[in-house]
C-alpha cells in the first residue's frame, strides 16, 4: 500500500480562513475583535521565531496580537502580576505564555494562573480535568489538529479503533490519548518504559507518535493501512544538510500506512491554526456568543 499523504499545509490554510470568516462575522454584527496576548520570557531563539509567527498570524486573521516580553531574568511575581493584568483585561480572549520557562519560574504554577477560560492553550489544570472528564474545555492545540485531521480522514468512523499514542506528555501524548477515547477509540498510551513497543504499534489502526526521537518507529511496525500521525520534530544532519524529520520513519511508513502526515508540512501547520480557533471560542465564550461548532471538537 502507497500511503496518502495528509495535507497539514492545506489543512491548517482552510482553518485560518474559516478563523477569519468567523472574526469578520464578530466584528461586523458584535463589534468584537478577539485578542490573544502571548508572553515571551527570555530569547531563546526558537521561541522567539514561534511567537513572531504566531502574531503574524492571529493579525492575518484580523485579531488583535499583544506581544509581551520579559527579560530572562523577569522574576516570578513580575510575570504573575502581567498574567493578572491580561486575565483583567476585556479586550484580551486568550493568554498563551511560550513555553519553556526560564528554570527559576516554576511553569506549573505559572499556566494555573491564567483565567482557565483565557488559556487557549488548554494546559491549566482545569481544562486538563475537563477535557479527562469530558467536559467542554480548552483543548490543547496540536492534539486538537490531530484530532482534526483523524476526522477529516476517518468521517464518522474512529469508533472502536485501536488508536496508540506514543509519548504522555501533558501537552501532546495525555491530551490526545483523552480526545480518542472522547471518540470511542480503544487506546493505549506508550512511552518510554513501554515494553514491547513494535508489538504495541503493529496492533494499531491509529498512530499517533509524539515523542521527539528522529524515526524512532520504523516502518515494519506499521500496521498495513493505518493512519500515521507524526507529531515529533527532530532537527537532524542528513547528507551535510540540516534536515526536519518526524518520529516516524516516512518512508518505509508510507509503504505500508494507509495515511500519513508528513514532517514538515503535517501537524505543525495545524497548531497554530487550532490556537487561532481557540480564541475565537473564548471569544465567543467570553460574550455570551454562540461558539462556532466548526472550530472545536
Ligand atoms: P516530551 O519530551 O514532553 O515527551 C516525550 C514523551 O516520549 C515522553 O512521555 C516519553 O515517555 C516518551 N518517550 C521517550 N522516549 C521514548 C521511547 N524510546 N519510546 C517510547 N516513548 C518514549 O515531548 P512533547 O512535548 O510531548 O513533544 C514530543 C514531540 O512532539 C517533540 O518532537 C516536539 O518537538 C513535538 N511537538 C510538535 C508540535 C507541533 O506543533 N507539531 C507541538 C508540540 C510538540
Amino acid at each position: 500500500m502507497t500511503a496518502r499523504h495528509i495535507d497539514g499545509k492545506a489543512h491548517a490554510a482552510k482553518l485560518r480562513a474559516t478563523v477569519a470568516d468567523h472574526v469578520a462575522r464578530l466584528k461586523q454584527e458584535n463589534g468584537i475583535t478577539p485578542g490573544l496576548a502571548v508572553v515571551l520570557v527570555g530569547d531563546d531563539p526558537a521561541s522567539g521565531v514561534y511567537v513572531r509567527s504566531k502574531g503574524r498570524q492571529t493579525v492575518e486573521a484580523g485579531m488583535n496580537s499583544f506581544e509581551h516580553r520579559l527579560d530572562a531574568r523577569a522574576s516570578e511575581a513580575e510575570l504573575l502580576a502581567l498574567i493578572g493584568r491580561l486575565n483583567d483585561d476585556p479586550g484580551v480572549h486568550g493568554i498563551l505564555v511560550q513555553l519553556p520557562l526560564p528554570d527559576h519560574l516554576n511553569e506549573a504554577l505559572v499556566i494555573n494562573a491564567i483565567d482557565p477560560a483565557k488559556d487557549v492553550d488548554g494546559f491549566h489544570i482545569s481544562n486538563a480535568g475537563l477535557l479527562a472528564t469530558g467536559q467542554k474545555s480548552m483543548v490543547p492545540c496540536t492534539p486538537l489538529g490531530c484530532l482534526m485531521l483523524l476526522r477529516d480522514h476517518h468521517p464518522g468512523a474512529l469508533a472502536g479503533m485501536e488508536a496508540v499514542v506514543i509519548g504522555r506528555s501533558n501537552i501532546v501524548g495525555k491530551p490526545m490519548a483523552q480526545l480518542l477515547l472522547g471518540e470511542s477509540c480503544t487506546v493505549t498510551i506508550a512511552h518510554s518504559r513501554t515494553r514491547s513497543l513494535p508489538e504495541v504499534v503493529r496492533r494499531a489502526d491509529i498512530v499517533v507518535a509524539a515523542v521527539g526521537r528522529a524515526e524512532m518507529v520504523p516502518g515494519d511496525w506499521i500496521k498495513e493501512g493505518a493512519t500515521v500521525i507524526d507529531v515529533g520534530i527532530n532537527r537532524i544532519e542528513r547528507d551535510g544538510r540540516k534536515v526536519l524529520v518526524g518520529d516516524v520513519e516516512f518512508a518505509s511508513a508510507s509503504e505500508r500506512a494507509g495515511a500519513i502526515t508528513p514532517v514538515p508540512g503535517g501537524v505543525g501547520p495545524m497548531t497554530i491554526a487550532c490556537l487561532l480557533a481557540n480564541t475565537v471560542t473564548a471569544c465567543c465564550r467570553a460574550n455570551g456568543l454562540p461558539e462556532p461548532e466548526d472550530l472545536t471538537m
